[in-house]
């Protein structure tokens, strides 16, 4: 993947590629000026509601293309390992990754953060925040002309009954899950936020993202995220993690089947510092430009990637 490669040429790149453990699916076509924008999911690994799993998901904010970005390079650094790495191919029988790489394929394409009728997505989940919202930014629903519209009143849009009704299908049921949505923002740090965004209450399970904590600064004492509630920075309206989290927590027995939803805010003021002249750029105040900026933001998130699905196939060794 290359900062501007298309994305759909590079996702029939990889199915021209795909591993044998594989499933592939259009989830649903999304209209805009009389073209369809396909919603692809992708999973690697048994077909067992039941196994550990792992969700990568992207381009929830179109605008911010690095997510979707990171993602499909993932699958294809998965792709082309299961080809010859027999280490790997017996993990993915004990883990299932899935995937939706482009949540919100017409805002990736015309560089929106909202969907074409112009609702934020991360604003639309029928999920009422008890705080006092930042103005605007946590969400409204005065015009789809200014950003952070929440869409009308219990109407979710295609693309958010898309992620929904797949997280519900292929990630509710497991014994352990963790989902990682990457995103990126006007910061300086990469930031691991975990829920709520909606509420500053905290969060059940929060004894076990203490766990995944401590593992992980363990096991990469280098890295280099700051893992906090994501209401630390902002409250939202409608937050769809927030209501996947919910959801999935009244559906489960007591305390098993925990399901851990994570959102990596990459910080892109270090692109955009060294590289001031991108502000001129639809996308460069979420993107990193520069080749080389692209493949280090690569290689940045593979490791932590790579941690999330070894702890995730691994839990009971942990939790
Ligand atoms: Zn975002």
């Amino acid at each position: 993947m290359k900062p501007n490669q298309d994305e759909y040429a590079y996702i029939d790149s990889l199915l021209k590629r795909a591993p044998d453990n594989f499933q592939h699916w259009v989830l649903s076509e999304v209209d805009y000026k009389n073209r369809k924008y396909p919603i692809h999911a992708f999973e690697i690994g048994p077909d067992d509601p039941t196994v550990p799993v792992i969700g990568l998901f992207g381009g929830v904010h179109g605008l911010e293309k690095i997510g979707s970005h990171v993602v499909l390079s993932y699958l294809n650094y998965l792709f082309e390992q299961l080809s010859w790495n027999k280490s790997l191919n017996y993990l993915f029988e004990n883990v299932r990754l899935v995937s939706i790489p482009m949540v919100n394929p017409v805002g990736v394409y015309h560089n929106f953060r909202s969907n074409g009728n112009g609702v934020d997505l991360m604003r639309n989940a029928p999920m009422e925040s008890d705080e006092k919202v930042a103005f605007m930014i946590g969400g409204h629903r005065l015009s789809n002309k200014i950003p952070w519209y929440r869409g009308r009143e219990n109407k979710l849009e295609l693309e958010s009954e898309t992620l929904i009704n797949f997280v519900k299908e292929r990630m509710y049921q497991a014994s352990f899950s963790q989902a990682i949505d990457f995103h990126s923002g006007f910061g300086i740090k990469d930031r691991l936020w975990y829920p709520y965004a909606s509420s500053t209450k905290q969060f059940p399970d929060l004894s076990t993202v203490n766990k995944v904590s401590a593992l992980f600064n363990k096991t990469i004492p280098h890295h280099v995220y700051i893992i906090e509630p994501q209401c630390v920075q902002y409250t939202t309206h409608g937050d769809l993690w927030d209501y996947m989290y919910e959801e999935q927590r009244k559906s489960r027995d007591s305390n098993a089947n925990i399901f851990l939803p994570w959102t990596l805010e990459m910080g892109s003021w270090i692109w955009f510092k060294k590289n001031p002249i991108q502000i001129l750029s639809p996308h460069g105040l979420f993107n990193p430009m520069k080749d080389h900026r692209f493949s280090r933001t690569m290689r940045r998130h593979f490791l932590m990637i790579d941690f999330f699905i070894k702890a995730t196939e691994s839990y009971k060794g942990w939790l």
